[in-house]
């Protein structure tokens, strides 16, 4: 809901709140913010409160560095931690320039313009529910984070409650006293692997939502003395962590990608929207799995994608549709890892759809077959092609796909690419530990 600015005032003395944290994120999805004391609060309702961009990742210009934080009031947020005698509120915020025009580096800005397209197309809201996957590990004892878990659960076990168990659901309810809506809380396959799955909301939302939770996880994870990550793949030869993200074009209230008719039950927009996601997933791969590490997940084996492909029942292709049909009718794209800016991932995401449906894309044949043990030949034969390697590939997969290009903009695909060019270059100029092992004394 949209709150006044009056109210905001009213809300934060009735919660005795002492400090207002001015959140946005930078380019590589890390949450910033500038924190006011309370009486600052009606200067920063005014849109008043200017801070230095030019140490900001990816936010740096040439011009000026100047910007302003114009807080959405409909983030207004009391943290349920902090003392009695000051609590600490926050405000997500736009960034704008000096001459009131949105910053083109802000990722938030960049969700809501794609956003807008939808709009313009018909579409009142772009649904996302997001399945976020971490691990919870033990911390040294110098308070440095490990890759030592303290559970041998495993999916769906009913473990006694230990320590990753309290842990995880101390993070649930806080999640619920903040107004998160919990549809599933889970151990996942790994020991140590988490997953908390939170309800659908428009994209905007969403990608908050995604921001909010990662701080909040982080956060109690530290109270249990543990250290939460949502590194994609910590620990060789276990699952890694994913973000699948289902998602649904609404129009008029109704859902657009139900089609009663169909035999499928889904309707020409979804498939579309669909073949746009698979025309674009190689080109979206390096917005949606941001990391060196992130390529370690998309490997065989794992129940990660490796392939371009969707099907109706089986797990291992790119994108899944789920059984139900109606108002839930919804595609699952299961590539996008939770190390990724939430709102480019789904700013890109969106883009490739929308241009699915814009250009009429026919939707190839689903694969219902394991796509892990099908051979080179039935692959090519079939046409399915493989998500990028590594992050280098996919950042030549981005710089070629002008869709998503376009979608993230010129300052954002500049600064994007340039960052993730220089992360690649030095990760592939390391020695690792398996190289030393492997050929330091045969060769
Ligand atoms: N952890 C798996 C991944 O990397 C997903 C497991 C699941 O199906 O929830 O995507
Ligand atoms: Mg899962
Ligand atoms: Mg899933």
């Amino acid at each position: 809901r949209n709150y006044t600015k009056d109210e905001i005032l009213r809300f934060a003395e009735e919660a005795n709140v002492r400090y207002v944290r001015l959140q946005f994120t930078d380019l590589l999805g890390v949450i910033k913010n500038v924190e006011i004391p309370v009486d600052q609060l009606g200067k920063a309702l005014d849109n008043k409160i200017m801070f230095d961009g030019s140490s900001i990742e990816g936010f740096v210009r040439i011009e000026e560095s100047d910007m302003y934080l114009v807080p959405d009031l409909a983030t207004w947020l009391v943290f349920p931690w902090g003392h009695e005698l000051g609590k600490v509120a926050r405000l997500i915020c736009d960034i704008h320039l000096p001459d009131g025009s949105p910053f083109p580096g802000d990722p938030r800005g960049v969700l809501k313009r794609v956003l807008q397209q939808s709009k313009d197309l018909g579409f009142d809201a772009f649904n996302v529910g997001p399945e976020p996957e971490f691990f919870l590990f033990k911390l040294d004892s110098e308070g440095k984070p490990t890759t030592e878990v303290n559970d041998e659960g495993g999916y769906f076990d009913w473990a006694p409650l230990d320590l990753g168990e309290n842990c995880r659901r101390d993070i649930t309810l806080t999640l619920e006293s903040m107004g998160f809506e919990i549809e599933a809380s889970h151990h996942e396959v790994a020991p140590g692997q988490h997953e908390i799955d939170f309800q659908y909301a428009d994209a905007l939302e969403t990608a908050d939502n995604i921001a909010t939770f990662r701080l909040v996880v982080k956060t109690i994870a530290r109270q249990y003395g543990l250290h939460a990550t949502f590194m994609p793949k910590p620990v060789y030869g276990i699952n890694g962590s994913g973000m699948h993200c289902h998602m649904s074009l609404f129009r008029n209230g109704g859902n657009a990608f139900y089609a009663a008719e169909d035999e499928m039950g889904l309707s020409e927009t979804a498939r579309h929207f669909l073949a746009g996601i698979l025309q674009h997933a190689k080109g979206f791969t390096a917005v949606t799995n941001p990391l060196v590490n992130s390529y370690k997940r998309l490997v065989p084996g794992f129940e990660a994608p490796c392939y371009v492909a969707w099907s109706l029942k089986n797990r291992s292709p790119l994108v899944r549709i789920p059984a139900a049909r109606g108002l839930s009718t919804r595609i699952e794209v299961r590539s996008p890892d939770p190390s990724a800016n939430p709102y480019l991932a789904i700013a890109a995401m969106l883009a490739s759809g929308l241009d699915g449906i814009q250009n009429g894309t026919p939707l190839a044949d689903p694969t219902n077959r394991n796509i892990y043990i099908m051979t080179a030949e039935e692959k090519a034969e079939a046409g399915i092609h493989s998500l990028p390697e590594n992050l280098g590939d996919a950042i030549n997969e981005l710089s070629r796909d002008e869709v998503v290009r376009t979608a993230l903009g010129d300052h954002v695909f500049h600064h994007f690419v340039e960052a993730k060019r220089l992360e690649w270059d030095i990760y592939r100029t390391q020695i690792s530990k398996w190289e030393s092992d492997q050929y330091l004394s045969l060769y």
